[in-house]
């Protein structure tokens, strides 16, 4: 039977157990291997006058925040996007 996608909509390795992971908007239990994670930069400093630090050659430092979420709430928060039949049998990375 044809496949639909290859990896089976997991990401990860091809057998056994993965952990889970809560998502981050509806707090729904999912596999680890079928959640998107989405990373992000956070500034600690306010908007304005992070971007004065910048202009007189400050480094401003961020922090990285990652959020886990469920195939449903990524789709619906534009996250990923759904694909045609012939992108998701291309083999470069999935967004
Ligand atoms: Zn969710």
């Amino acid at each position: 039977m044809p496949k639909k996608r290859r990896s089976g909509g997991r990401t990860g390795s091809k057998g056994g157990r993965d952990g889970s992971v809560h998502c981050a908007k509806c707090g729904r239990l999912v596999p680890r291997g079928k959640a998107k994670r989405v990373t992000k930069f956070v500034s600690l400093v306010d908007g304005t006058i992070g971007k004065e630090l910048r202009d007189s050659g400050a480094i401003v430092p961020r922090r990285q925040e990652s959020s886990w979420y469920c195939i449903s709430c990524a789709i619906h928060t534009h996250k990923v996007h759904i694909r045609s039949s012939d992108d998701r049998h291309k083999r470069d990375k999935i967004r």
